[in-house]
């Protein structure tokens, strides 16, 4: 339909906010805002609108809209870094709007030009850059948000959308857990299924965990282990996407992520970490302070936690961590299963060789100390 428009970067209408907020060291993640927002309608007749990035404020919405009864809901999650001549960066960011497009398919939301929407993005980045905090392990986040806004009851796709950006600066993700994450493993409720939604990031997949997560803390673990089925396969660690490193016996490691078979999501971390670790073990040398004769062998395969138990009763479980982009990569200290705690070397003592030669090396990469391929934009 010609007449319908696409989403236009040239239309942008830029409204800057009149008095600017203080930017403080002392910002708590996802609640201090900064000055500014993109927001882009879209109607069935007309399209998507000219984009605008205006004031940081509350939108209007029909209380019939269909976001608010039956979920068309998606997001991304991404971060702006400060490179190092002070300019803002941006950590594989084209993979961020093909999951987003993916995400607005699945809940069949209107599709849209990802390229366009990448570049308003850092428009807005730009515009609010002074909130890029400089501190080591501080970063921008950046929550791209696509919400159906049908102002009918009938139970039906939303045939019209808000897409909204907005920006919050964050730290250290897990600030009282560096040491070590506690995880419970959970099967009892579970966070996806075959054929289910946890391959795409929809916002119904959060709610239901909120329960299952406070029963969790009130026992004392920081987030769940999502298992699923009766073998007790391991699927994700809270919203991060979960790796273990095993010692074989020809002294090589092997590094296990459970596959994406639809009931994980697809983590751009992950994507990364496998990436990075297949390099290391071909190069030599991409790795920092792993020795470079050390072959890693990743595994993307079903991970049970019978198996885990197994390999931490005969000590070859060296190391578990949760990867995602908010923690970057984080140490899993214990996990509590079926009564018991599986203890891992990492607990209480941080990021084992692995997790740590990950980490650091993400971190150069995404703050442009290091270039890697086109990662860092
Ligand atoms: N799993 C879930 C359920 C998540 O919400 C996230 C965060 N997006 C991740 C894994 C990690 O994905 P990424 O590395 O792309 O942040």
């Amino acid at each position: 339909d010609s007449h319908v428009a696409e989403l236009d970067t040239s239309k942008l209408i830029i409204t800057l906010a009149k008095n600017l907020k203080p930017v403080t060291e002392d910002v708590q993640f996802g609640e201090t805002k900064t000055d500014h927002m993109l927001v882009i309608n879209y109607e069935p007749e007309t399209g998507w609108s000219a984009p605008e990035i205006k004031p940081y404020g509350p939108i209007s919405l029909d209380p019939a809209s269909s976001c608010f009864q039956y979920c068309p809901n998606v997001f991304e999650g991404m971060k702006a870094y400060l490179g190092p001549n002070g300019e803002a960066r941006l950590f594989r960011p084209k993979k961020n709007m093909e999951r987003l497009a993916r995400s607005a398919e699945r809940v069949a939301l209107p599709p849209f030009d990802t390229e366009a929407l990448l570049i308003l993005i850092k428009r807005l980045v730009t515009i609010d850059a002074r909130w890029i905090p400089a501190r080591p392990g501080h970063s921008l986040y950046i929550r791209p948000t696509i919400i159906g806004t049908r102002s009918a009851l009938g139970v039906a796709a939303s045939d019209s959308a808000m897409m909204y950006v907005i920006m919050t600066p964050t730290g250290p993700y897990f600030k009282t857990d560096a040491k070590g994450i506690s995880l419970l493993a959970v099967g009892s409720t579970v966070r996806s299924w075959p054929g289910g939604t946890g391959g795409h990031k929809l916002g119904l997949n959060y709610a239901p965990g909120f329960l299952p997560q406070r029963i969790a803390a009130k026992q004392g673990y920081s987030q769940i282990l999502w298992l699923l089925g009766d073998d007790h396969k391991i699927t994700e660690a809270g919203a991060m996407n979960f790796f273990v490193v095993v010692q074989r016996d020809d002294g090589d490691l092997d590094i296990i992520t459970p596959p994406l078979d639809g009931t994980i999501l697809p983590g751009l971390t992950r994507l990364s970490c496998l990436a990075l670790l297949d390099a290391h073990t071909a190069h030599r040398t991409v790795l920092p302070n792993l020795p470079p004769t050390l072959r890693l062998h990743t595994h993307e395969r079903p991970l049970t936690m019978p198996e885990l138990a197994a390999w931490s009763a005969e000590g070859k479980l060296l190391e578990a961590f949760g990867v995602g982009t908010a923690v970057a990569v984080a140490p899993v200290g214990r996990i509590g299963w079926e009564g018991k705690d599986l203890v891992l070397p990492s607990e209480n003592r941080g990021l084992g060789d692995v997790g740590r030669a990950l980490l650091d090396r993400i971190l150069d990469i995404q703050t442009g100390k290091v270039a890697w391929e086109d990662w860092s934009e």
